[in-house]
């Protein structure tokens, strides 16, 4: 059985006072919804404040990019050791770093690896895009970045990465994927793989979760099917009223 699981990415917004107030005005509600694994993932500079707001709570924090090496000379980025001194959680390959930050499948393969030896859990982001999408090449596109972007993990610890479908012309547009759509790339095209590269048994319990354009309108019609375990969330999880309601309708999978 795998728990239902909601991640909000904040991506760059909310000062720290901001982060506090929204925080503040989530925890008391989200904490109450346990059938579901919930996880907040703010910019660096709200990491710490969020984290002392979440304490003694059951939801939990994640970082939204972190650099593979374990320490020295790397201006401007942060060692997977660093996040896990406050987080348990990592998103690693999100679109936007792919398309603003030239991240491939190989830095993905690197960060998730060294996710794992830091004990965070990635949840490693693919997607095809438009242009991808149009031409019909989904199917070689997630393939692709789940054989690459998880290869030769630790066949202990492959099961511990949540994975993310989110097609790139879905994200911040408005326009979902349809729940069938989704669930039949999740199936096919990365719970398939997975099993072949590290058994069934791991390529089913993996978690995968939808991102792109995901509401509280819409959210009960992705949970509603069978291998999509949860949702990776941007714009909506800014809001209290949209987010709560995206986990209530995961919690009603459990
Ligand atoms: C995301 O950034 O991962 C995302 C899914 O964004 P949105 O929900 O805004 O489409």
């Amino acid at each position: 059985m795998r728990k239902p699981f909601v991640a909000g990415n904040w991506k760059m917004n909310k000062t720290i006072a901001e982060a506090r107030s929204l925080v503040s005005e989530m925890t008391p509600i989200l904490g109450g919804i346990t059938e579901v694994e919930k996880v907040l993932c703010p910019p660096f500079m709200a990491i710490f404040p969020v984290g002392a707001l979440l304490q003694g709570t059951d939801i939990g924090l994640g970082a939204q990019n972190m650099y593979w090496e374990a320490k020295g000379a790397f201006t401007g980025e942060v060692a997977p050791g660093m996040v896990a001194e406050f987080c348990m959680y990592i998103i690693v390959g999100h679109s936007e770093r792919r398309t603003y930050f030239s991240e491939t499948d190989e830095t993905v393969n690197k960060k998730t690896a060294a996710a794992l030896s830091a004990k965070l859990i990635p949840i490693v982001c693919v997607g095809e895009t438009l242009g991808e999408y149009e031409s019909g090449r989904t199917a070689e596109v997630v393939s692709r970045q789940i054989r690459v972007g998880l290869k030769d993990l630790d066949p202990e610890f492959a099961a511990q990465c949540v994975v993310a479908y989110e097609p790139v012309w879905a994200i911040g547009t408005g326009r979902a994927s349809t729940s069938e759509n989704a669930n039949a790339v999740i199936r096919d095209f990365i719970r398939k793989p997975l099993s072949e590269m590290y058994g069934e048994q791991t390529g089913q319990s993996v978690r995968v979760l939808y991102g792109g354009s995901v509401t509280a309108a819409n959210a009960a019609e992705f949970f509603g099917q069978p291998e999509i375990d949860g949702a990776l969330v941007g714009g909506a999880s800014l809001k209290v009223d949209e987010f709560v309601a995206i986990v209530q309708a995961a919690a009603k999978r459990a």
